[in-house]
């Protein structure tokens, strides 16, 4: 099945067969931008082989001793193909020419560089952009698991929203993912792959031919499209703190992708042991999804608040390593109609995080079907806002973007499918950018 919307064009010229990443064999000339068709779920062929996408250095030179590469020359060969990964975003072997012909076949016929498959594409008319990404299922020949990347550009920076999971095991009352079961864990190549499929799309790689895509030529050689990173989409992300802290150490390395640290955000809903973690291990900004200033309310928004209530969580963050003035936490702040938006609240909101280096945002409720909440209306947010800026909080309200593409998430689904986790996933991460 293929679904259309107004201009759409497939996205994989050929539909007779499958995308040709999935054989990884032969260089994938990419689609242009800003299409909006679904590819169906029976054209998706999981890899055959192994992608080193994601791989550390150790692994990478375990993968080249498996083929047979000598221990000496692991060293210049790991660097060499962390260079074409993540420097120049090699899409085939074939253009790794600092490697000779003989090594490029043999890494071909064990390894691919595949990346999730782009199933589906949308481009906002305030240029929003968003993936529909197909992963391999949990069993061998089992149906693909799907989540979306959101992009979102702004005029001084460009944010990347990644998913951690596919699902969700926590069950926050206000939250989509959180009525549907976890199906599994991301790897760590799966979460830097939507990087790349990103940066793929954007034409965000330095090209030989210095053919870069629209967007990136537009913005001047050295600009790089995708600045930032949010580890806000589908999940918890310290639910599968190992996957998420590998993928975002290869994000921040400074010889590859090299996002610095303090442009890359991970948002938890509290789980208060990976705190410390995150912050020694991964060394990245926090974002913690509060949504109440007392633990009776906490408890039914954030279920797991029962596990880690209020006064733990804000220990734990008083604690985080690097915590200062210029490295503040970022509460969330979900706003909810009746539930948590009165004035009462916000005082309550800003007594409680006296003495830590945070920020506020404040983000509108995105309803989906069958929730009960609603979002506050807007004089109410911004009376909320003002109580909070007063304060001596920055306080954004998050703004909605790629609005239209957001009504156009019905062009991704048949007619009979409801609105899916992933596509609420969507609407809501594009509220994230602060
Ligand atoms: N699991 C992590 C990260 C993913 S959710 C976490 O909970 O922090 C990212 C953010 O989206 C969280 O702040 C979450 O509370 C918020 N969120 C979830 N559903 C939402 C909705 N329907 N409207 C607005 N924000 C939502
Ligand atoms: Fe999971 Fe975050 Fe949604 Fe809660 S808000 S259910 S932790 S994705």
């Amino acid at each position: 099945m293929i679904y259309r919307s107004g201009a759409a064009r497939p996205i994989y010229p050929s539909m007779s067969s499958p995308p040709s990443h999935l054989d990884a064999g032969s260089i994938e000339s990419l689609p242009p931008p800003g299409l909006v068709e679904k590819i169906s779920l029976e054209r998706y062929i999981a890899p055959t082989r192994p992608s080193l996408i994601g791989l550390s250095r150790a692994e990478l030179a375990e993968a080249l001793t498996a083929i047979g590469v000598p221990a000496a020359q692991h060293k210049m060969r790991v660097q060499q193909l962390w260079q074409w990964l993540y420097v120049r975003g090699a899409r085939h072997f074939d253009e790794m020419t600092s490697m000779s012909k003989e090594l490029r076949a043999q890494l071909h016929a064990h390894y691919t560089l595949a990346r999730p498959e782009v199933a589906a594409e949308q481009t906002s008319v305030d240029g929003t952009r968003k993936w529909l990404l197909r992963l391999p299922g949990g069993q061998a020949g089992g149906r693909p698991h799907e989540i979306e990347c959101v992009y979102i550009p702004e005029p001084d920076r460009g944010t990347l929203c990644l998913s951690s999971q596919i699902g969700c095991t926590l069950s926050c009352s206000f939250c989509h993912t959180g009525t549907q079961r976890l199906v599994r864990n991301l790897t760590p190549g799966e979460i830097v792959g939507q990087i790349m499929v990103a940066r793929d799309r954007l034409g965000d790689w330095p090209s030989p031919a210095g053919a870069r895509a629209p967007e990136a030529a537009s913005k001047g050689s050295g600009v790089r499209l995708v600045s930032n990173i949010v580890m806000m989409g589908m999940g918890e992300p310290l639910y599968n703190f190992e996957a998420v802290r590998d993928a975002l150490i290869i994000a921040a390395d400074g010889e590859g992708i090299a996002i610095s640290k303090r442009r890359i955000t991970l948002s938890t809903s509290g789980v208060v042991p990976n705190i410390p973690r995150t912050g020694k291990e991964i060394g990245c900004m926090l974002a913690v999804s509060l949504h109440a200033a007392h633990n009776v309310l906490r408890d039914e928004l954030v279920p797991l608040n029962r596990k880690y209530p209020i006064e733990q969580l804000l220990q734990t963050c008083r604690e985080y390593p690097a915590l200062s003035n210029a490295r503040r936490i970022t509460f969330e702040y979900v706003m909810l109609k009746g539930v948590n938006d009165s004035a009462a609240d916000a005082k309550a909101l800003v007594q409680l995080l006296k003495g830590i280096p945070a920020k506020i945002n404040l983000i509108p409720f995105n309803p989906w079907p069958g929730t009960s909440y609603e979002c506050s209306d807007w004089d109410q947010i911004e009376s909320f806002s003002e109580i909070v800026f007063n304060a001596g909080y920055a306080s954004p309200v998050r703004t909605p973007r790629g609005r239209d593409i957001l009504a156009a998430c019905g062009q991704l689904k048949s007619a009979t499918e409801k609105l899916s986790a992933r596509e609420r996933l969507a609407l809501r991460a594009m509220a994230f950018t602060d």
